[in-house]
């Protein structure tokens, strides 16, 4: 039964009691809860994916050699099960999950896993953890990850893996409504080179990312905007989210493929844009030009959108020797418009033209 095992089901012993579940889910913020359960499925070179469970939450035993814990060995995904007006529970565009995360394993020369065993293992995990879906404006965030898992110090790819996913239910991402966030554009940092990482989502990134984070923070920002390694010149993304400039003939700009992180929210706003009439353009942009056009007032909107915080407008920049505001510094009507529509979209209140939504079979 190698690479194609079947799941095992050891139900936690002792889950976390009704009321104590309601309580903790109704304000839950985010990434600070998690579900009873875990999926663990390891691979090892000869045998494939084997061992597949999902069982009670609790911590891993490493070996102090353990690759990952030396090299960095690991990617992830997010991912968000919600529930719908109509009683089901469902997930957006799962597969294009699936099938990035076997990008990103490739290109940190990992195994990949078979997409059918992926959804599988989220479909299993959502169904046994439901009652951990909030009500309202929140959902059940999932995180799929994998690691090497060798114990040995030599620098090689790993002869083997863990793949675990685990839940956290969240709440809206920005308390409040969406009030616009400030954005800090670095120019002494880059998050990725051509022929980097950049595509693939693993941990290397965001570790590489939390120190020009920190500097935004510091300087009264809410998230930190890269630049291109080369040029330091072209927008690229934020540490976690895609960007989007709203021009004032209404046409779209975002930053091409490559260096970026493919979003499956990126894809679907450009989709759902589109629908609308909007022209889309993915080209270049500096952040000369960005500056220009916001003073010029040919920029109307920018926003940054993402899996955990769907759409957000940025309302403010700044950067080493400029600050300034895009439009008013409200969120525009393009921006809200986009997010409304994807929202509604995720939460099955609207026509699925595009058969995104992936309905959870519950026993
Ligand atoms: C995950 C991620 C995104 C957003 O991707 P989605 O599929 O839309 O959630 C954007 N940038 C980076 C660096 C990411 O890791």
């Amino acid at each position: 039964m190698a690479d194609k095992p079947s799941f095992r089901l050891i139900p936690h012993s002792n889950p976390v009691p009704d009321a104590e579940r309601a309580q903790l889910i109704a304000d839950p913020g985010f990434g600070k809860i998690f579900t009873d359960h875990m999926v663990v499925i390891r691979w090892s070179v000869g045998t494939g994916w084997h061992d597949a469970e999902i069982r009670a939450r609790e911590p891993f035993q490493l070996d102090p050699a353990s690759a990952v814990l030396h090299y960095a060995q690991e990617i992830f995904e997010g991912m968000k099960a919600y529930r719908t007006g109509d009683g089901r529970v469902t997930l957006f565009r799962p597969e294009q999950n699936a099938r990035r995360f076997n990008e990103s394993a490739h290109r940190m020369a990992m195994p990949e896993i078979p997409e059918e065993m992926f959804l599988e293992a989220i479909e299993k995990l959502v169904a046994l953890d439901k009652a951990w879906i909030p009500a309202g404006e929140g959902s059940l965030y999932l995180r799929p990850f994998m690691f090497a898992n060798d114990v040995f110090l030599g620098v090689r790819p790993a002869s083997e893996y863990i793949f675990c996913a685990i839940a956290s239910p969240v709440g809206a991402y920005f308390k409040g409504g969406a009030k616009p966030i400030k954005v800090w554009v670095s120019q002494d940092y880059s998050r990725a080179a051509r022929g980097g990482t950049g595509a693939a989502k693993c941990g290397g990134n965001y570790a590489g990312s939390l120190l020009p984070q920190a500097e935004a923070i510091q300087r009264g920002c809410d998230q930190v905007v890269f630049l291109d390694a080369a040029e330091h010149r072209w927008v690229e993304e934020l540490g976690g989210m895609n960007i989007f400039f709203v021009m004032d003939d209404g046409s779209l700009i975002t930053p091409p493929l490559g260096t970026i992180l493919p979003g499956i929210t990126r894809d679907s706003v450009i989709t759902l844009a589109r629908d609308n009439g909007l022209v889309v353009r993915e080209e270049n942009y500096g952040f000369d030009q960005w500056q220009a056009d916001a003073a010029s007032g040919r920029l109307r909107e920018v926003f940054a959108c993402g899996t955990a915080a769907v759409i957000a407008a940025i309302g403010k920049v700044e950067s080493k020797g400029s600050e300034f505001m895009v439009a008013n510094g409200e969120t525009g009507a393009v921006t809200e418009k986009l997010r409304d529509g994807l929202v509604r979209l995720q939460r099955g209140e609207s026509n699925d033209g595009h058969g995104w939504l992936r309905t959870i079979p519950l026993d």
